[in-house]
């Protein structure tokens, strides 16, 4: 089964509604796979042309193309690990597609046609995506920016209301790349590489309870759940405020978890092991 992102739109982020038209060259399409992955689809409107993120699966993507009479021209790879890259040799087989990954990240790497790090910058049709490099969850995880779209695939380094677990690298690695992430504009869409946003705000609730944009999106968390639906895209500008990964140098926050003075990096640390044993 796929869903449409729109719909997710409209549940989540009024306001792309009425920027749609103007600002469009992506169409994203989201296909579920596994237990709780998303593969992204998006199709760069002036070119036509297809590029697909993280294939840990091929046979859901390439059924879901077909309908769509997409033909997949690019792979994305966010980082090496199999829930992400599975399906990027059969997919790459079946397409032809060239394979754009992570240069710092080889372990378990299938082969890439073209190498990427922090800071490059990949032209897709009219779009430009610039590769953000966000390490921890994987020593060389990178990031998709689509500065046309405003769209932000981001692998496993950024969940709605999360972030991937440091599996590879220590807060310290990770917290410059979040700082990144949180420079991006306020109207940016999170394509998140799991489904995990219920969870984490059951566990962002349990160490900030009285915020009230917590407490709203949590309402709509689990409406679309209850429906079955993705909770994705994000809207960037809400997970600045609701996101505690994002906020481990708010003095107020740090202040309230006993962590006064040392906001960044050892409060990302402690909110990190406190999501791990949640
Ligand atoms: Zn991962």
């Amino acid at each position: 089964m796929a869903i449409k992102a729109s719909v997710g739109y409209m549940s989540v982020n009024h306001s792309r509604q009425m920027t749609k038209d103007a600002a469009m060259s992506l169409e994203i399409e989201i296909v579920p796979i596994l237990s709780d992955n998303y593969v992204y689809l998006a199709r760069e409107s002036a070119s036509g042309k297809v590029l697909c993120v993280d294939p840990g699966e091929a046979a859901p993507v390439l059924a879901r193309a077909e309908e769509l009479g997409w033909d997949i021209d690019t792979i994305l790879i966010t980082h090496h690990h199999g829930d992400h890259v599975a399906g990027v040799k059969t997919l790459k087989a079946a397409t032809g597609a060239t394979v754009i990954g992570p240069g710092g990240d080889s372990q378990d790497m299938p082969a890439l046609d073209q190498s990427v790090g922090d800071g490059d910058a990949v032209a897709f049709g009219d779009e430009t995506l610039r590769v953000i490099g966000v390490y921890g969850h994987t020593a060389g995880h990178i990031t998709y920016y689509a500065e046309g779209e405003q769209a932000l695939f981001s692998g496993d380094a950024l969940f709605s209301v999360g972030c991937g677990r440091f599996f590879e690298g220590t807060a310290a690695d990770m917290w410059p790349g979040l700082l990144k992430l949180r420079d991006l504009p306020d109207a940016a869409r999170v394509y998140c590489g799991h489904e995990y946003t219920a969870t984490n705000v059951a566990f962002a609730t349990s160490i900030d309870s009285q915020n009230a944009d917590l407490q709203r999106y949590a309402g709509i968390v689990a409406m679309l759940r209850a429906e079955g639906m993705p909770t994705l895209p994000a809207n960037l500008g809400l997970e600045k405020k609701i996101n505690p990964f994002l906020r481990a140098d708010d003095p107020d926050f740090a202040e309230m978890h006993g962590f006064k003075g040392q906001e960044g990096v050892a409060f990302l640390a402690h909110i990190r092991a406190g999501k791990d044993a949640f």
